[in-house]
């Protein structure tokens, strides 16, 4: 910034002709260049869905993103699905909106919570996600680091089932705690068609209140900024109050006043999964892909991911791989030769700009080191010893 002013104090003269042509370095740009590169390079997401079979995971996610993605989808009857393990299915597609290009991943897990005893049937899931920043940090510490996939799961729907008691199940507790320190869950309380407007209420209050008697940490809203206009605090607001959403799907398109609406036709009346007076539906979306997607990718990115536990102190590494060299090093380490006035003055300025670098990089999580020990070993969660990597964040 001082950089920039102390340029445009030097270039305008008060009063010259062309003072703005002047003034204008040009860095106001920047946003287009990063829009150009972002759209070329194009968009990936990572979609879990996770819920008990018949929920009504499937008709969510093509009501979202108008993409059948369960076209090969073989449906179980109920005494296969008893017997069924959890899976983990994936499944891709490439869609485009406006020339912008976008690489969805929908991850799903038919069979969690369908079996009678459902106790860590979840595991097959945090396995997953965990295999996933695994594979990250791998692809990340090797040499193909400009063109890695990014499969990491940058968000969960978890479908709620409407059990009787309007509480949480142990399933639901259960999943939810083991993936929250993992991935950003956002609790959905699907078919809400079923419910009249009075029960929903009542039991998203109660949804939220098990959730933080569990403490469970769901995906929170990031803080809307305090410059923005009203129209959008509000919405902010609304989109707050609405959690957790209770949403309406439905693969069929039908005709109310005179309209063709994705909804449910019923003897007595059309819902409309567009409405927002019948269900949450557009809230959700709008989070989901309009406004928070790239929030979500940011804390998958920058607290997911960085709070697995994968670096020791790669300095005691160096020391210890030092000791050992020296040790059984056939060449005899001499003395290194006492600095003049002159290489000592370099070392300290080398030394300070090594400070400055090390403040920025305490910002990100991984940079716990100084930028001294960047390319020693370091061990990782998986106890491989792997090359430490620049600060991609
Ligand atoms: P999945 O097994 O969780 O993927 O569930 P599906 O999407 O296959 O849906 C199971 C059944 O529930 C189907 O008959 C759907 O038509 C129905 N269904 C899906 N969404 C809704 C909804 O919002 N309300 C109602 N009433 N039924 C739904």
């Amino acid at each position: 910034m001082s950089t920039g002013l102390r340029y445009k104090s030097k270039l305008a003269t008060p009063g010259e002709p062309g003072d703005v042509d002047k003034q204008y370095v040009g860095f106001a740009t920047l946003p287009n260049q990063v829009h150009r590169k972002s759209v070329k390079k194009g968009f990936d997401f990572t979609l879990m869905v996770a819920g008990e079979s018949g929920l009504g995971k499937s008709t969510l996610v093509h009501s979202l993103f108008l993409t059948d993605l369960y076209k090969e989808r073989k449906l179980l009857s109920a005494e296969e699905r008893i017997s069924q393990t959890v899976e983990i299915l994936k499944h891709t597609v490439d869609i485009e909106e406006k020339g912008v290009k976008l690489k969805l991943t929908i991850v799903d897990t038919p069979g969690f919570g369908d079996a009678v005893n459902n106790s860590e049937c979840w595991k097959p899931v945090t396995d997953y996600v965990d295999q996933q920043f695994e594979q990250y940090f791998r692809d990340e510490s090797g040499l193909n680091r400009k063109n890695i996939q990014d499969n990491r799961v940058h968000c969960c729907l978890y479908f709620i089932s409407l059990s009787g008691t309007g509480r949480l199940r142990p399933v639901d507790v259960g999943f939810m705690k083991a993936l929250h320190e993992k991935v950003n869950i956002v609790p959905l309380i699907a078919k809400a068609d079923c419910l009249v407007p009075g029960e929903i209420r009542k039991l998203k209050e109660r949804i939220r209140e098990e959730i933080d008697k569990f403490g469970i940490h769901v995906y929170q809203f990031p803080e809307c900024d305090s410059d923005e206009d009203e129209d959008f605090k509000q919405q902010d607001r609304e989109l707050k109050e609405s959690a957790p959403f209770a949403v309406i799907g439905s693969n069929t398109v039908v005709e109310a006043k005179g309209q063709r609406v994705r909804g449910r036709l019923y003897p007595w009346g059309i819902v409309e999964v567009e409405n927002q007076a019948h269900c949450d539906f557009v809230k959700l979306r709008n989070m989901l892909i309009r406004t928070h997607m790239h929030d979500l990718k940011d804390v998958t990115c920058d607290v997911h991911y960085e709070k697995l536990p994968r670096a020791v102190h790669p300095a005691d590494d160096q020391v210890k791989l030092t000791q050992d060299s020296r040790m059984e090093s056939p060449i005899p380490i001499l003395p290194l030769p006492t600095p003049d006035a002159e290489t000592e003055k370099l070392i300290r300025m080398k030394d300070e700009e090594v400070g400055g670098e090390q403040g920025r990089m305490g910002r990100c999580g991984r940079a716990g080191r100084t930028a001294r020990t960047w390319g020693v070993g370091v061990r990782t969660a998986w106890g491989q010893s792997e090359p430490h990597r620049r600060c991609l964040c």
